[in-house]
């Protein structure tokens, strides 16, 4: 039995087997074979499973982003049979001796240098086809696949660290619990983890060489533990204490279809917060009045380029018409500091969180802005959706957008493409935004406190750090009085006012926030039915 404590992120209890995740380090090592014919039946072993995997992808990106940007993984799969690509890996193991992942990855670049010193642009952009079906195939022969794991039942994830570009790439079906040996309480990988309602610890000391796929485990996240091997007596305990949680939700579920009201009647919109479409069961589950946080930069993440203006159309329609009417908030992207993906080439740089990121990256690179403002006014026509910007700093900057979105609306006119033009509204998490929130409340249609960014931002606390978890003080007078002074400007000019980050969620300030005058709290999907017991079982009138 190995026990271990760590920081939790959510709270609740997992048992069953785990998967370690060990990061690669991108090279694949070549070994003596000293049965090809034992590495080539692998090989084909790999084959089947990619082409399996890329018919589900297939079948699913025709659900979410329609038939002809589905058409990729059709193309990967005819790829995967291709004879002289085959040949070539089967080639390579006879004639050198060498491990089935060695001959995979060499193949891959031999024949990806091909393609892209050819003429034709059509089989030169093949060149990242081949380097992506070469990855998967490796990948499936290391065990590897699906983002990450390969599990038929649900596991526990143990892992070193999880960027937020591995976690959404995670299969959330096959996934009991997270325990990651860094990892701070504040990153997007840890709100990922309350979004998917999965117990989550991090910060947890263990040694990954000690323990192994297949283990049994008990993550408890009331405790902050996790017990690799438990005996008996832990286990009996662990499933009664699950069968005590689950009694609790069923009881919360008796509030679903209630009013969020306090005993003297003040209301307050209770909405989530998500990072995908697929997100969207929770939100319907736990019985949100709207969605206050579309994290939309996560449909960036774990992606091998840009996603067209079409795949995002159908994402944000997707999720309008889920919502049948009921508000979404659709935050534009908000790419850098811990959010990264390769093609965005964006460098490294001393201080990420502070650099070129969210609205920065959208104003000086307006043609990816553009495309994704195209993709939301026109989705605006089937449903409820307003325009979220993030980390806004300046007036000039609302104004800079506006001129975009100007000619966002002026191209779609010419194009005679029909579109809306949504609330549009801005996220305040810079400390300047709050100090000029009365200026920038003339300007916009609604305000809603990102308190993640900006406890970051004016404690001068970098929310990654896990070393400065315990000086991350979202409670500091100074937040509070922040979010008061956003709530009054908002209020005198006539608009509304939501908190989004984690702050929004904190049960023991909700009675504060109510009596700002707070009036909408996004939060994670499984914290909206415990709100609204707390919203009901309060009174301001008194105090
Ligand atoms: C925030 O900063 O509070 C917020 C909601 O945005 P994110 O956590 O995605 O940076
Ligand atoms: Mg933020």
């Amino acid at each position: 039995m190995i026990h271990a404590n760590g920081k939790s992120v959510y709270r609740g209890i997992a048992v069953g087997p785990i998967v370690v995740l060990k990061k690669d380090d991108g090279q694949v090592k070549r070994r003596k074979a000293e049965d090809p014919e034992a590495e080539i039946n692998r090989v084909n072993a790999a084959v089947k499973q990619a082409q399996e995997q890329l018919a589900d992808l297939y079948e699913k990106a025709v659900k979410e982003v329609g038939e002809s940007n589905a058409a990729i993984f059709d193309i990967h799969q005819m790829m995967l049979e291709d004879e002289d690509y085959l040949d070539a890996i089967y080639n390579t193991i006879r004639t050198e001796f060498v491990n089935a992942e060695y001959a995979v990855a060499v193949t891959g670049d031999n024949f990806s240098e091909m393609f892209a010193g050819m003429d034709d642009e059509y089989m030169k952009a093949r060149a990242a086809d081949i380097k992506d079906i070469s990855i998967r195939l490796g990948k499936c022969l290391s065990g590897q696949s699906n983002g990450g794991f390969e599990s038929e039942e649900p596991a526990i994830i143990v892992a070193d660290d999880l960027t937020p570009s591995e976690t959404v790439q995670l299969d959330k079906e096959k996934i009991l619990a997270f325990v990651t040996v860094h990892g701070s309480t504040n990153s997007h990988t840890a709100i990922l983890a309350r979004m998917m309602n999965i117990p989550a610890l991090i910060g947890v000391p263990i040694n990954l060489e000690e323990v192994e796929t297949g283990m049994q485990a008990v993550v408890d996240g009331f405790e902050g533990e996790v017990i690799f091997e438990p005996t008996d007596d832990i286990l009996e305990c662990a499933n009664a204490k699950m069968q005590e949680e689950q009694e609790k939700q069923n009881l919360l579920k008796s509030l679903k279809g209630k009013e969020n009201v306090t005993l003297d009647g003040r209301k307050i919109n209770i909405y989530a917060n998500i990072g995908s479409v697929s997100d969207i069961g929770y939100v319907l589950e736990n019985d949100a009045s709207g969605i206050g946080l579309f994290r939309s930069e996560f449909l960036y993440l774990g992606k091998s380029d840009f996603p067209t203006e079409e795949e995002q159309f159908q994402a944000y329609k997707q999720a309008v018409q889920t919502m049948a009417g009921k508000k979404v908030i659709v935050r534009t992207l908000d790419i850098g500091a811990d959010k990264k993906a390769d093609y965005f080439e964006l460098g490294k740089e001393e201080n990420p969180a502070m650099g070129y990121r969210a609205i920065r990256i959208c104003l000086k690179q307006p043609e990816i802005f553009k495309t994704q403002l195209r993709a939301l006014l026109r989705a605006a026509v089937y449903g409820n959706i307003s325009i979220m910007y993030p980390m806004i700093i300046s007036t000039e900057e609302v104004k800079r957008i506006f001129e975009i979105v100007k000619a966002v609306q002026e191209e779609l006119d010419n194009d005679g493409i029909p579109y809306k033009l949504p609330e549009q509204g801005i996220m305040i998490e810079t400390p300047a935004a709050v100090m000029i929130s009365d200026e920038l409340a003339e300007l916009v249609d609604f305000f809603s406190i990102g308190t993640n960014d900006l406890t970051q931002y004016t404690l001068a606390i970098d929310r990654q750090n896990e070393k400065l978890d315990e000086f991350y003080n979202p409670h500091h007078k100074a937040i509070l009085k922040m979010i008061r002074i956003v709530a009054d400007n908002a209020h005198k000019c006539g608009k509304w006012v939501g908190i989004c980050g984690e702050l929004g969620a904190d049960l023991t300030l909700t009675k504060e926030f109510v009596r700002m005058g707070i009036d909408e709290l996004s939060v994670a999907p499984s914290m909206v039915l415990k709100l609204r017991k707390v919203i009901r079982e309060m009174d301001i009138s008194s105090d």
